[in-house]
């Protein structure tokens, strides 16, 4: 079973991701936790090249390009032989957070991120725990993360607005792969929802 996590910066889906992983363990499930950009050594060399710098040290075609190549690796070295194994892939953002980011902050390139993703991907979660936040919420909480690799502060949160919103809209087109969860409240609060979905929706 492939899982991802995915929200606007400081939803809270990286707490999300870990607590799921653990329950999952605690249950005596084989689990690989992973993220991006990174989740290999090599996808991790290239979140290094992407994050540190200025945003616009790349093109945005360029940085798409980084972003799938990065996907590409982490696919091949971690999700594929864990999941042929048998374990449950649990990763912290996929390609959803390429067509949001990197699809529609630096222009519309959301045709290139699809067209890559065809070719070079292919695979989707079987299902994507979207984690939704108040941006206003997700920008404070984020900010005040110390060391935060955060790349869209100083954009501002209208567009955190735009990004949350269009998380929304592709949940909408994806109504099979997504799952809406209420990010709002108790982390704990949120992580039992995150369970409850992830049996009802996936029977695990
Ligand atoms: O999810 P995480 O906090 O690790 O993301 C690190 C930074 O990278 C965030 O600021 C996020 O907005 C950015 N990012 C990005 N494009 C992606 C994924 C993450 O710019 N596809």
């Amino acid at each position: 079973t492939f899982i991802s996590f995915e929200g606007i910066d400081g939803s809270g889906k990286s707490t999300q991701a870990r607590l799921l992983a653990e329950a999952l363990r605690a249950e005596g499930h084989d689990v690989v936790l992973t993220r991006e950009p990174g989740g290999s050594p090599g996808a991790e060399e290239i979140r290094r090249l992407v994050l540190e710098g200025a945003v616009d040290r790349w093109s945005p075609e360029t940085e798409i390009l980084l972003f799938t190549a990065a996907r590409r690796d982490h696919l091949e070295k971690t999700i594929r032989p864990a999941l042929d194994r048998g374990a449950i892939v649990i990763t912290d953002r996929f390609a959803d957070s390429t067509r949001i980011y990197q699809g529609m902050t630096r222009g519309d390139l959301r045709g290139m991120v699809d067209d890559l993703h065809a070719r070079m991907i292919g695979t989707e979660p079987d299902l994507t725990l979207l984690i939704d936040i108040d941006p206003a919420v997700g920008l404070s909480r984020a900010v005040a993360r110390a060391g935060s690799e955060l790349r869209f502060e100083d954009m501002g949160q209208d567009m955190q607005v735009r990004m949350r919103s269009a998380f929304l809209d592709l949940a909408g087109v994806h109504p099979d792969r997504f799952a809406v969860i209420d990010g709002g409240r108790a982390p704990q609060d949120v992580a039992a929802d995150v369970r409850s979905t992830l049996r009802a929706r996936r029977g695990v």
